[in-house]
C-alpha cells in the first residue's frame, strides 16, 4: 500500500478477449472506491501472454514479475493463445507461471450461481448453490519440479507432487475459510486415496489438520463421485478442497453449473500475494467480437477487494466489494439481462453498462 489507501494493482490484460474485458472492469473498480470512499486504486498495466511473447520474445517479462511483485495485488483477465506455443508444443501459461513464482497455493473457486442468470439445473435447491472449490495451485500434476517426460514415441510421463507443507498450508486454508463463511462448516478433501500413494499421504495429512479445526465437520470423496455430487446435490457442498489437475476440471463444471465460463471468477492466494482473475482463457473462438461476458472478472475484481480489505483492515474496500457484487446480482435479477453464451444478445458492453447503472443505484 502507497500513502494511506492507496492499493497498488498489476494489471494483466493479457490475450484474447483479455483486453476487452479489463478496461472496463478497472473503470468499474474506480468507480465504486470513488463512490465508497476511504481508498484509491494506483494501477500498473503489465505485458504478458501469448502477444507478449510473439512481440518480445518473452510470455513473462521480468519487468512484468517485478511489477507484480511490488503491488498490493494482482488483477490478470485472460492468457495464452491455442496457436502460439514453444518448440515441444506446449502453450504458454504465464498465469500458471505466477502462481508458482509467488507461491499462490490456494485457487479459491467459489460457484454460486448469480440470481436471475438461468439456472442449468432444474431443482428448485440449485438457488441454494454455494461453494468453494479450493484448488491446490503449485504442485500435484502441475509441479514444476518434475516436468513431464517424453522418450521420443515411445512413452511419456509426468509426475505428481505431494508435499506436507504445502498440505498443510492448503488444507489450513479450506477449514478457516468453512469458519469464515459460517455455511454448512464442512470442509471435504476430494481425492483418490483408494488408488495412489500421493493422495493416500494428502488425506492422512488432511484429517491431522482437520483436529485443529474444533466445529467444522471434515470427510471426503473420490473425485469421480464427487463430479456426480456437484451435478447432482451440490447444494450439500461447503468447502471442497483437492489437488491441482482434478481442480482445473472440477472448476469448469462449477462454471458450467453457474452458467458458463463468463460467470465464474477466481483467486490464488498465497502467503504474501494474490492473483484475481477470470476462470476463463483467452477465448480466441470469441475474441474480437463484443461477445465475451465480464461478469466473471468484475466478480474477481471484487474477490480483490474483499482480499485487499481483509488484509489491510480495510472496512471501506470490503464495504466496495459487496456493492459490486450486489450491483452484478442486480443487474442480472429480473432474468432480462441475458448473455451471449446463454443464447441472449447481451455482449460485453451490454453487461457493462447493466452493472454500472445498478452500482449508482446499491448503497455503497
Ligand atoms: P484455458 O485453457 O486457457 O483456460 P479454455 O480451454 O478453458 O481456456 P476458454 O478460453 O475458457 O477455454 O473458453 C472455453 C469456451 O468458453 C469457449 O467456447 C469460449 O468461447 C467460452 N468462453 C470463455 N470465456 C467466456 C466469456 N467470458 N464469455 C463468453 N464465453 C466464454
Amino acid at each position: 500500500m502507497t500513502g494511506t489507501n492507496t492499493f497498488r494493482i498489476a494489471l494483466f490484460p493479457g490475450d484474447g478477449i483479455g483486453a476487452e474485458i479489463t478496461e472496463p472492469t478497472r473503470a468499474l473498480l474506480d468507480a465504486v472506491a470513488a463512490r465508497t470512499g476511504g481508498f484509491s486504486l494506483d494501477w500498473s498495466p503489465c505485458e504478458a501472454g501469448a502477444g507478449c511473447y510473439l512481440a518480445h520474445g518473452s510470455a513473462l517479462p521480468r519487468t512484468a514479475i517485478d511489477t507484480a511483485r511490488a503491488s498490493d495485488a494482482i488483477l490478470l483477465a485472460a492468457m495464452g493463445l491455442p496457436d502460439v506455443r514453444y518448440a515441444d508444443g506446449r502453450e504458454m501459461t504465464p498465469q500458471i507461471d505466477l502462481r508458482f513464482e509467488f507461491g499462490l497455493y490456494a485457487g479459491v473457486r467459489p460457484v454460486k450461481p448469480v440470481p436471475g442468470v438461468r439456472a442449468v439445473l432444474a431443482d428448485p435447491r440449485a438457488h441454494d448453490i454455494d461453494y468453494v472449490v479450493v484448488r491446490e495451485s503449485i504442485e500435484g500434476l502441475f509441479a514444476p519440479a518434475a516436468p513431464g517426460t517424453r522418450d521420443g514415441d515411445r512413452e511419456a510421463r509426468e509426475t505428481m507432487v505431494i508435499t506436507r507443507p504445502v498440505c498443510e498450508k492448503l488444507f489450513d486454508f479450506a477449514f478457516r475459510l468453512a469458519e469464515e463463511r459460517g455455511g454448512l462448516r464442512k470442509v471435504t478433501s476430494v481425492d483418490k486415496a483408494n488408488v495412489f500413494q500421493a493422495f493416500a499421504f494428502w488425506r492422512d495429512i488432511f484429517y491431522e489438520r482437520a483436529g485443529r479445526f474444533e466445529g467444522i465437520a471434515a470427510d471426503h470423496a473420490y473425485v469421480d463421485a464427487f463430479a456426480m455430487t456437484m451435478v447432482q446435490k451440490p447444494w450439500e457442498i461447503d468447502v471442497a478442497v483437492t489437488e491441482n489437475m482434478f481442480g482445473d476440471i472440477l472448476s469448469d463444471l462449477g462454471a458450467a453449473l453457474m452458467g458458463g465460463m463468463g460467470y465464474a471468477p477466481s483467486a490464488d492466494i498465497g502467503d504474501d500475494h494474490a492473483v484475481f482473475q477470470p476462470c476463463h482463457g483467452s477465448a480466441p473462438d470469441i475474441a474480437g467480437k463484443g461477445l465475451a461476458n465480464p461478469t466473471a472478472m468484475i466478480l474477481s475484481g471484487a474477490m480483490m477487494l474483499d482480499w485487499l480489505g481483509a488484509r489491510h483492515d480495510s472496512v471501506e474496500a470490503v464495504r466496495a466489494a459487496s456493492a459490486l457484487r450486489r450491483a452484478v446480482e442486480a443487474a442480472f435479477a429480473d432474468g432480462r439481462l441475458v448473455t451471449c453464451e446463454l443464447g441472449g444478445t447481451a455482449g460485453t458492453e451490454a453487461v457493462f453498462a447493466a452493472v454500472e447503472a445498478a452500482l449508482a443505484r446499491v448503497d455503497a
